[in-house]
């Protein structure tokens, strides 16, 4: 694997760090858990979306784009990553919102609605779940070259193979890492969304040969549509990167920690939050990592992960959090 031969813009200096958990390993039993923490990655509030944008974004200058244009959810990490990434490389950024659930979509909300504000989105406009995004997104583009202008326009999650290839790095810096520490890893959990992040993990895996299974635990999708998804992304990586295939031994998505759907709040995911922030001081989300999270502690207790070293990848989240304080102090979601 040899990723040096895509361009690739830097946002974060070094390494993310790779830590034990030692309070949380104690109050659950059973593994010893490690986190990789990618919520420290560089750009507004860190999060997994900068490493794929490193990628996007390196392509979207070589074309000579002067706009980004992307879709995200109400609360999207994602679209504020790319704004991010928009503002520091002085391109204009267009947001499409897919309200997927219902009447969520409020443009004055805290959390990434109003980071999208401070960080000057040209536009943000929302659109009714079940829309095509692809056309909407056409649309902005269309409209931006009307004007004169470039675009590049960014899938949903920037889970394209080439955005994916910015997990198959993160594959590479948790092995050297893993190497350096003399500890080595007998699982990885990962959230596990518009497939990019863990498809290019298995990707990055599968090249070096690592022998480390991957857990992912679904944010939105059913068990077998979402393996499928992430199958056919990981392997339009491995392509792009020229190495060998995964196959579909190699993926695992369980479903049992969605809940009522996506984004939608569940107990399990709040223990979770309020876990990892007073036992080991680090914040997740409510809708990616602390349901990622939330899977990790459920198998271990069920006793799955026994004897195992367990690494959690934090996929970041935390920005949103002030969104969702209703929730997380709800006595119907908490004890
Ligand atoms: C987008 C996101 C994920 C899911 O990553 P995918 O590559 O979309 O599967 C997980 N955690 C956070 C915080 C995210 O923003």
């Amino acid at each position: 694997m040899n990723l040096a031969r895509f361009p690739r813009r830097r946002y974060t200096p070094g390494f993310t760090p790779l830590e034990p958990l030692p309070r949380l390993s104690a109050t659950i039993g059973g593994a010893e858990l490690w986190i990789k923490r990618d919520d420290l990655l560089g750009l507004a509030g860190g999060g997994n979306k900068t490493r794929k944008l490193e990628f996007l974004v390196a392509e979207a200058l070589a074309q000579g784009a002067d706009t980004l244009i992307t879709v995200g959810a109400p609360q999207s990490n994602h679209c504020r990553l790319t704004l991010a990434a928009a503002a520091k490389e002085g391109l204009a950024c267009r947001l499409v919102i897919e309200e997927r659930v219902p009447g969520s979509f409020n443009p004055d909300a805290l959390g990434n609605n109003l980071l999208f504000d401070l960080m000057g989105a040209a536009s943000v406009r929302m659109v009714k779940a079940g829309s095509d995004l692809a056309a909407e997104m056409a649309g902005e583009a269309a409209a931006v070259k009307a004007a004169g202008g470039k675009p590049y326009v960014i899938v949903g999650g920037g889970s394209s193979p080439l955005g994916a290839l910015g997990y198959a790095a993160c594959a590479q810096e948790i092995m050297d890492q893993s190497f350096e520490a003399g500890v080595a890893f007998d699982r990885i959990v990962v959230a596990s969304g518009s497939a990019g992040t863990h498809a290019g993990l298995i990707a990055g895996l599968v090249a070096l040969n690592a022998g480390v299974p991957v857990t992912g635990i679904n944010v939105r999708r059913p068990r077998a549509e979402q393996e499928a998804n992430v199958l056919k992304l990981a392997q339009a990586t491995a392509d792009l990167l020229g190495t060998p295939q995964p196959v579909a031994e190699d993926i695992v998505a369980l479903a049992d920690w969605v809940g009522p759907g996506y984004s939608l709040p569940t107990r399990e995911m709040v223990e979770a939050v309020r876990l990892l922030a007073a036992k080991e001081g680090i914040l997740l989300d409510p809708v990616y990592s602390g349901k990622a999270m939330a899977g990790l502690i459920g198998l271990t207790r069920q006793g799955v992960f026994d004897g195992e070293r367990v690494l959690f990848l934090h996929t970041g989240g935390s920005p949103s959090l002030s969104a969702f304080a209703d929730v997380l102090r709800d006595p119907a979601f908490n004890g």
